[in-house]
């Protein structure tokens, strides 16, 4: 008998024209390089030996009680409207309750060409596969909603980008896939009843508190703006902040050309085709709230009254700069040892930040070294530093009051781009103890003491670039 899990598709059971049903592609000579057992154990998924995870990982085999299908979706791209996008290189093998009570997805991603494809091959790489792996489970660690990776699948095949390179598959999982594009797609073609169906259905899934489709619309708004004050205080830049790239469930998605900063600048962008700067680290807060503007503008497409939901959801939108400040304010106070903040203190941050930025000094490693009381050998201007350590004092008191707090709320350590690149390059000449060594410290970025992993890239090493990594 085959793998089987015991799997509740939801998903599946809406109408057919919310996914087309089709199976994984098989590969080749599929080989397990990594799988996330604490994960399989809360998703109560059964052990079974590497081979044959290996094969329903990378899509030789559907497990019993799978309904593999893709997903329809369209999306905003670069403030683009792409009126069809869908998984064109994804499956939803199905959905399962784990022991904690969630719902989740399990999706691989890389398994092959679907209707939705366009001109992709259906596949990944090896490098985006770990990539993603390791900084969608480090975000976890974060305490930062996101999806997760459950497998990392080599395929025995090939794929062709500017060279050839060898193919992988990611199992990856989430509460679910749904997206503002998911929304998008049924509003921009009138389709209203299907509209319905699925903010019932997200309703359902996610918020059975929330009271229709503007209460949907609230409830989001709320998640996405405390995301993306949680992104900003770990210095998180995710890259395409796309519509289909913003989930309903509040968790982060696709790992493309996302990166954490190194040396501070608000303005900092690394993605390769991100040539206007639209999601830079410090237009993420705007960029949520134009997300959310879209969403809003898809939701109200169902509303019998216009008018009153035109009203309601402006109101709704225009309440997110208040909400991401508070958060902000929130994240970033706790990582300078205030757990109450007050009027006053954003500036206290902004100052710090601005010495940041003008020092160049390293994002994770000052505020770690403020946890640790030594933080002046991060800055040049050590004068300009003291100054503001003065008034910091001031304000916090006795520090080692503030010391606990801080170290729950500074990481020690991020994915930093370099060490992600060398992981990948070792990873491909076979040798996985870089991966490995950044999956167990990324684990417990609050106390790790792996001195080397938080070195900030020497000049040579800086990684300046990211790429989307299809
Ligand atoms: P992303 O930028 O990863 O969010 O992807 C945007 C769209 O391009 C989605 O519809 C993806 O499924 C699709 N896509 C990305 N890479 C590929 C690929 N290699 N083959 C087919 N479709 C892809
Ligand atoms: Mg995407």
């Amino acid at each position: 008998m085959g793998y089987t899990a015991a799997f509740d598709n939801t998903y599946a059971r809406l109408p057919e024209q919310f996914y087309t049903r089709l199976d994984p592609s098989p590969v080749r000579a599929p080989r397990l390089v990594a799988y996330n057992h604490d994960l399989a154990q809360i998703l109560g998924l059964p052990d079974a030996p590497e081979e044959a995870l290996a094969r329903v990982y990378g899509g030789v085999e559907v497990p019993e009680g799978a309904a593999p299908l893709a997903q329809l979706y369209a999306g905003h791209q670069f403030g683009h409207y792409s009126p069809q996008l869908g998984d064109g290189r994804a499956i939803l093998l199905g959905e399962v309750v784990g022991r904690d009570g969630l719902r989740r997805d399990i999706q691989l991603k890389g398994s092959g060409k679907t209707p939705y494809s366009r001109m992709g091959d259906g596949r990944a790489w090896l490098g985006p596969v770990l990539r993603e792996y390791i900084v969608s489970e480090a975000m976890h660690a974060l305490g930062i909603p996101t999806t997760r990776a459950l497998a990392a699948v080599l395929t025995g095949e090939n794929v062709l980008r500017e060279t050839v390179l060898p193919g992988a598959v990611l199992t990856r999982v989430a509460q679910s896939h749904l997206r503002v594009g998911t929304f998008q797609v049924f509003a921009h073609r009138g389709q209203i009843d299907d509209l319905r169906r699925l903010t019932d259905y997200a309703i359902a899934r996610h918020y059975p508190d929330a009271d229709g489709a503007m209460g949907l619309l609230r409830t989001v708004c709320a998640a996405q703006a405390k995301l993306v004050a949680q992104w900003m205080s770990v210095g998180f830049i995710h890259g395409v902040m796309n519509t289909d790239n913003c989930t309903i469930s509040g968790e982060t998605i696709d790992y493309g050309p996302c990166a954490f900063m190194d040396d501070f600048h608000a303005n900092r962008v690394y993605s390769s085709i991100d040539q206007q700067g639209r999601y830079a680290y410090s237009n993420q807060p705007r960029i949520v709230i134009w997300n959310m503007a879209q969403f809003a503008t898809a939701l109200i497409q169902q509303c019998a009254d216009r008018e009153a939901a035109v009203e309601k959801a402006t109101a709704l939108v225009h309440a997110m700069p208040a909400q991401i400040e508070r958060h902000w304010l929130d994240a970033f106070a706790a990582k300078i040892g205030i757990a109450a903040p007050e009027e006053g203190d954003g500036g206290l941050i902004e100052d710090l930040l601005a010495l940041m930025q003008e020092d160049g000094a390293d994002f994770t490693n000052t505020f770690d070294a403020l946890t640790r009381g030594d933080a002046r050998d991060q800055f040049t201007d050590r004068d300009a530093f003291d100054a503001w350590q003065t008034r910091w004092q001031d304000r916090v008191g006795d520090l080692s009051d503030a010391a606990e707090l801080m170290a729950r709320s500074n990481p020690r350590i991020v994915p930093r781009n370099h060490r992600l690149e060398e992981m990948i390059a070792a990873a491909v000449s076979g040798d996985y103890a870089p991966f490995e060594r950044l999956r167990a410290e990324l684990a417990r970025p609050y106390d790790t003491e792996d001195r080397d992993l938080m070195r900030p890239p020497q000049p040579d090493e800086v990684v300046p670039a990211t790429f989307c990594g299809t």
